[in-house]
């Protein structure tokens, strides 16, 4: 049986990654890997973000990320580097024949961005735009990733507006092939004040989206673990 495709991957062309000391020469040991495991195909879809009021707290970063935080914390990201990621691919897909490396991005935000992400996008050299929902509206003009909110309004609050905030991105752009782990606010869930996950106290809110990625042209494929694409 061939393995699918790992259709998101991050390699040190990734900001996160990036100020990691330890994510060196990543975008090759990721391949070696692949195809040290049987993987067919990778897809490097470095983050492509463009937020300049996204808020953040030190303690909601990890400790290599937090010199991203200014003065007025606020997290200021360096620009995404497509030569030196359009060479790093190229220079992987001659040390690693057998394997078949798709470039990509994911892409946060796109119903905010489209305009800014313009030229990468369209510049014919992607293959693959994951669209990823990572912030929320924050204040009168902030942005913040669950994890903060979840500090500073009521879980279950945050719950509800990530998942509203997915039809207004699906609605907002149509620049992504892919919504990608909608499950992105679960992750970072509160469960020492909180308690656990519990998504039934939720659960209304999930055939409405379901209904909203339908209306936008999202189906189910054959089997239900398939994803939904449009
Ligand atoms: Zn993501």
């Amino acid at each position: 049986m061939e393995l699918p495709a790992d259709s998101h991957v991050h390699s040190e062309y990734s900001w996160d990654a990036a100020t990691d000391p330890v994510s060196v020469g990543l975008m090759r040991r990721t391949c070696e890997r692949a195809c040290r495991i049987g993987l067919s195909t990778l897809i490097f879809t470095e983050h492509l973000d463009f937020e300049d009021h996204w808020r953040a707290e030190p303690a909601d970063l990890d400790p290599h990320e937090r010199k991203l935080i200014d003065a007025t914390g606020h997290v200021r990201l360096p620009a995404f580097d497509l030569t030196g990621y359009l060479e790093s691919i190229d220079r992987c897909r001659h040390t690693f024949p057998e394997l078949r490396i798709l470039t990509g991005v994911e892409f946060g935000q796109p119903h905010l961005w489209d305009g800014a992400a313009a030229d990468i996008i369209g510049s014919g050299e992607i293959n693959r735009v994951n669209g990823s929902l990572h912030m929320l509206p924050y204040g009168d003009t902030d942005r913040a990733e669950p994890i903060t909110l979840y500090r500073n309004q009521d879980p279950t609050e945050v719950m509800s507006a990530y998942l509203e905030e997915i039809p207004r991105m699906v609605a907002g752009s149509d620049t992504f092939a892919v919504f990608t782990h909608i499950d992105y606010a679960v992750r970072t869930w509160p469960t020492d004040t909180a308690g656990p996950f519990e998504p039934s106290v939720i659960a209304a809110n999930f055939p409405e989206a379901a209904a909203m990625l339908e209306h936008f042209g999202f189906r189910a494929g054959t089997e239900p673990e398939d994803f939904w694409a449009r």
